[in-house]
C-alpha cells in the first residue's frame, strides 16, 4: 500500500466488527429495508459505515431479499428445476408402473385361461 500508514491502519483497527458496536457511542448505525418475494418485510441493521449490500437473504424464509419493495428478487430457480425434474421422473416411473402391472395382469389372465397355475 502507498501512504504514510499509521491512519489508516488506526481507523481500519478501530472500527472492527464487534467491539466498537458494544461500546455503543462511536458506531452510529442505519437500518435498512429489504423485500422478498414472499413480502417479507426485514430491517436490517447496519453500521453506516457499512457499504449496505443490495440484497440479502430473508431472514424468515431464505429467499433472497432486495431495497426495492415493488421489484423483490424472484427466488433462485434452484428448486422449481429440482421440482420439476422430480416431477418428470415421478410420472415416468408411474407409466413404467402402470405398464409393468399391465403386462403382469394380461399374462396371468391368459395363464389363468390355459388352466396353467403358478405358485
Ligand atoms: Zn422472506
Amino acid at each position: 500500500m502507498a501512504g504514510g500508514g499509521n491512519a489508516i491502519r488506526g481507523s481500519r483497527v478501530g472500527a472492527g466488527p464487534m467491539g466498537e458496536a458494544e461500546r455503543g457511542e462511536a458506531a452510529p448505525r442505519q437500518a435498512v429495508t429489504y423485500f422478498c418475494a414472499n413480502s417479507h418485510r426485514s430491517v436490517i441493521t447496519f453500521s453506516v459505515e457499512a457499504a449496505v449490500p443490495d440484497s440479502w437473504d430473508c431472514p424468515k424464509c431464505g429467499l433472497p431479499a432486495g431495497l426495492d419493495s415493488e421489484n423483490a428478487p424472484p427466488a433462485p430457480k434452484i428448486e422449481p428445476y429440482k421440482t420439476h425434474l422430480a416431477y418428470v421422473k415421478e410420472r415416468r416411473s408411474d407409466k413404467e408402473a402402470e405398464v409393468i402391472l399391465d403386462e403382469a395382469i394380461q399374462q396371468l389372465r391368459s395363464r389363468r385361461k390355459s388352466g396353467e397355475i403358478i405358485f
